[in-house]
């Protein structure tokens, strides 16, 4: 077996693990021991003759008898049981919606059901409800599960995304001839899943780099390939596409694979008006040629998006903006704000947690990383209480980490901001008693538990939050998780309504999990002139880097200064405040 057969295995052995439930942490890590597989740039027979294996990060013992044994044999005896235990056809049965292993497993006793396809023809021919427990209703249920699931393409989260988009650039990097690279997509327009990673590079010889990229380590099988284009699945299962171009073609055929569709679709509008038309080599004009040469087209060559946009006779629109929301009526007219916020803007790591709650990281480390990203401040907002799953402060240990705190602020530029990430309780007050509430810093308030309330309780309890005398960010604010977990139900316009009067803000959680609160909100929100602060919700020194989701966030709401609300980026976000004592 090669290394790819072998990760395909493990990553069966961690599903099966899953499903059969019980065994969280072991399903796991063999799902991580196939990336870890996957991604070996040592030939695995080699690392398995020198007893090398459980040096390489992500293969434990257990894991490594398992690799050899497929590595030797072809077959491991983990994945066998594992197969014999659970009804077969049940990674791919278990994906839709409403079906248990125990009914799969039903199932396929009385019917012999192994697919999805014998799942739906049973089911509309109503030979499910002859099963125990399965309904003409459940029959119904099953039949729209399927339906929705057959529409839904496989979302990839934004990080996953670029990390392994930007592992693609670096390998065609190397490529002979390589001229530039860069993603594209909705992963360029900093979506917050996308369907698949595209990359558009250019060279001498395009062609080379689709020979360079079918060998890229993670491509596990090609789908399409021709000259100029290749489609793959990568090993986690994700389509990457590479466009290979040369490199006078590589801007105007990166414009056309950033999008959206909507955007180009209007740009080309635009062009047509201008006598152009956009191409994948340039722009055309459309006009008299040379000489009476009406037949041929004159291509424009353009050496930057920044060319094509300024051919158009309008500004340059960064990627995030291109979604024909308004931003090329704005940029036609001149006045879409040129200094989007970027990174380099942010002075403070903003809800922070370290190892006094579930964080992997001490007070010290975070703060160092921090200041390593040159930062000016960082907020050290540990859970409270109430999150006793999460390791919540109690007030002593909350007292001896404002010790540590000083002590290390002695030693270091960077100010150190005593904060908490402070519950909020059912009946909407927060955690922590009055007298400790009033000597944080900075009181990130969110919602962790709790989140079925009614439309009515919800709204309440977060009102009734956001009106505590102290100040508070709200952090996560609708508590969504992306393609896990819906926002809770509640009246949006009415909480903001409250803020936009209390002593609040508005939190842009740059967790790519959460990326709460969504874009449509935070339009909603700046039109009552409430403030956001970008934050990375960090668990670890790593996850600071988190702060650049929200970012992106913030840069897509640019739109909203394009519809004509207030401008606010040069002003009052992070890039010219501090956080003081009790307001940003
Ligand atoms: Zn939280
Ligand atoms: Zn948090």
């Amino acid at each position: 077996m090669d290394k790819f057969a072998i990760a395909a295995s493990l990553q069966e052995i961690g599903t099966l693990l899953e499903l059969k439930g019980g065994e969280y942490y072991k399903a796991r890590a063999y799902r991580y021991g196939a990336r870890a597989v996957a991604e070996l740039s040592e030939d695995v027979g080699k690392l398995i003759k020198e007893n090398r294996l459980t040096f390489v990060k992500g293969i434990g013992y257990a894991l490594a008898k398992q690799i050899e044994e497929l590595y030797t044999n072809g077959e491991s005896s983990l994945l066998n049981k594992l197969r014999a235990e659970l009804p077969p056809g049940i990674i791919e049965l278990a994906s839709v919606p409403g079906l248990t292993v125990k009914k799969v497993a039903q199932l396929n006793d009385v019917l012999g059901i192994t697919t999805i396809e014998q799942l739906k023809a049973a089911a509309a021919a109503g030979k499910l409800r002859d099963v125990k427990g399965f309904g003409a209703k459940t029959e119904q249920k099953l039949l729209e599960a399927i339906a929705g699931h057959k529409n839904q393409e496989r979302r990839i989260h934004l990080h996953h995304a670029r990390r392994a988009g930007e592992r693609i650039l670096d390998y065609l990097g190397t490529a002979p001839g390589f001229v530039e690279g860069e993603l594209a997509g909705s992963l360029r327009r900093s979506k917050e899943t996308v369907s698949e990673i595209i990359v558009v590079a250019s060279a001498k010889t395009p062609n080379k780099l689709i020979d360079r990229f079918v060998g890229f380590p993670l491509v596990m099988r090609v789908v399409e390939q021709t000259p100029q284009y290749c489609s793959a699945i990568l090993s986690e299962g994700f389509k990457a596409t590479l466009f290979a171009v040369k490199p006078e073609e590589f801007p105007a055929v990166l414009l056309q694979a950033t999008g959206s569709e909507a955007h180009l679709k209007k740009l080309e509008q635009i062009a047509a008006k201008r006598k152009l038309r956009l191409t994948a080599r340039g722009v055309e004009n459309l006009g008299r040629g040379p000489a009476g040469n009406k037949a041929r087209a004159q291509v424009i060559r353009t050496k930057s998006e920044w060319e094509i946009y300024d051919r158009l006779g309008m500004q340059y629109v960064p990627p995030e903006l291109r979604e024909d929301e308004g931003e090329i009526e704005a940029a036609l007219k001149g006045t879409l704000p040129e200094d989007l916020i970027t990174t380099d803007d942010i002075r403070g790591m903003v809800h922070c947690h370290t190892t006094y709650s579930d964080g992997k990281h001490s007070v010290a480390q975070m703060v160092h990383a921090a200041e390593a990203m040159g930062m000016k401040y960082i907020t050290i907002t540990d859970h409270s209480p109430t999150a006793f799953y999460a390791g919540g402060v109690k007030i002593d240990r909350l007292q001896r980490q404002w010790e540590e705190i000083e002590q290390i602020q002695e030693q270091t530029k960077i100010k150190i901001l005593k904060g908490t990430e402070s519950d909020i309780l059912k009946d909407g007050s927060l955690d922590y008693p009055d007298w400790i509430l009033e000597q944080f810093d900075v009181i990130v308030a969110s919602i962790h538990y709790r989140y079925k309330m009614n439309e009515d309780q919800m709204t309440r309890r977060v009102v009734t939050a956001m009106r505590q005398p102290v100040f508070k960010i709200w952090g996560h604010a609708l508590g969504r998780l992306i393609e896990k977990r819906p926002p809770f139900e509640c009246r949006v316009e009415e909480i903001l309504d409250v803020i936009a009067e209390s002593r609040a803000a508005i939190e842009i959680n740059g967790d790519p999990y959460r990326l709460d609160m969504e874009p449509r909100w935070l339009r909603k929100a700046r039109e009552r002139k409430i403030k956001f602060v970008i934050s990375t919700d960090a668990h670890s020194t790593g996850a600071l880097d988190n702060v650049k989701y929200g970012v992106g966030v913030l840069s897509v709401l640019c739109v909203s200064v394009v519809n004509g609300f207030a401008a606010f980026f040069t002003t009052e976000t992070q890039r010219d405040t501090e956080i003081h004592r009790g307001k940003p």
